[in-house]
């Protein structure tokens, strides 16, 4: 059994149909479908040669994961992230769990502070909700690539994830993206580099954080989660060993490349369950 924790409908061009033919390639039974409604000027517009035309402005609103859950309702899970700056984000988010059973709370990608109070508010009602948070978190720093932005920072650090940690005790949050993955090393590149290499120094905020709260889980999809893990895989062994309960398998795109590092370590039978569908059946309450 797999759960693929992280993906959209309709990003590269993803249809239902192609999305169900892609699980079904890589043995993938079902595959939780997150909104990312990040304001139209709040993301790198070269996004937009692989999203559809949307009446909203958002990359992937959550009608494109109702769609797709609607024709495949056994191989979707729906999540939706209203954007906590708005004022009818929480009536929102209950009608969507009320009227289709949204079971997470993801993919928060916003450029605000992810302790401000309005995000804390919804949090809270996340717990209340039972549905975890899921972040997308990014760094401040000149990428060279993109305009007319030199760079979409998201969420204020890994800090900021940390305080809304301890400010919430009782949601679960999960953490996602360059700015989160990076931190795994104490060597300070998360500050500097999106994808980071080198063998992992001790003492990294991922780490310390997911020691001190225990309501810290980790996204390994996309080519943060990988490449953190990768990058020296003797300490990705002892850290999915240590941490099996707290993380959890996902793409973010469409490839396999996940798979392909997992199979490639050492890992019992009894931790890979886990980080495949477990985790994920705790954290959607299935
Ligand atoms: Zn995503």
């Amino acid at each position: 059994m797999k759960i693929d924790i992280h993906n959209h409908p309709m990003w590269y061009n993803m249809t239902p149909e192609r999305f169900v033919e892609n699980m079904d390639k890589y043995g993938i039974d079902k595959t939780v479908l997150l909104s990312w409604e990040t304001p139209e000027d709040e993301y790198d517009t070269s996004y937009r040669q692989i999203l559809p035309l949307s009446r909203t402005g958002y990359p992937v609103p959550f009608e494109y994961c109702l769609d797709a859950w609607q024709k495949y309702p056994d191989r979707f899970y729906l999540g939706y992230a209203p954007d906590p700056r708005h004022e009818d984000a929480i009536p929102k988010l209950i009608s969507a769990v009320n009227t289709y059973g949204v079971r997470i709370y993801g993919e928060m990608k916003l450029r605000m502070m992810f302790d401000n109070p309005d995000a804390i508010r919804i949090y809270r009602k996340c717990a209340e909700l039972g549905l975890a948070v899921l972040v997308h978190i990014d760094y401040e720093f000149p990428s060279g690539q993109h305009s007319p932005r030199p760079n979409y920072w998201y969420g204020g650090g890994i800090e900021a994830l940390g305080r809304a940690c301890e400010a919430c005790p009782e949601t679960t949050f999960i953490g996602h993206a360059p700015g989160f993955w990076a931190h795994i090393s104490g060597d300070g590149k998360a500050y500097k580099e999106a994808y980071p290499k080198g063998e992992v120094e001790p003492d990294g905020l991922l780490i310390r954080y997911l020691d001190k709260y225990p309501n810290l889980m980790c996204d390994m999809s996309a080519g943060s989660g990988c490449n953190a893990l990768r990058r020296d895989p003797d300490f990705a062994v002892k850290f999915l060993t240590e941490y099996q309960d707290r993380v959890l398998y996902g793409r973010d795109y469409f490839d396999n490349q996940h798979q392909e590092f997992l199979n490639s370590i050492e890992l019992p039978d009894e931790v890979l369950e886990k980080i495949y569908h477990k985790n994920a059946e705790r954290v959607l309450k299935i």
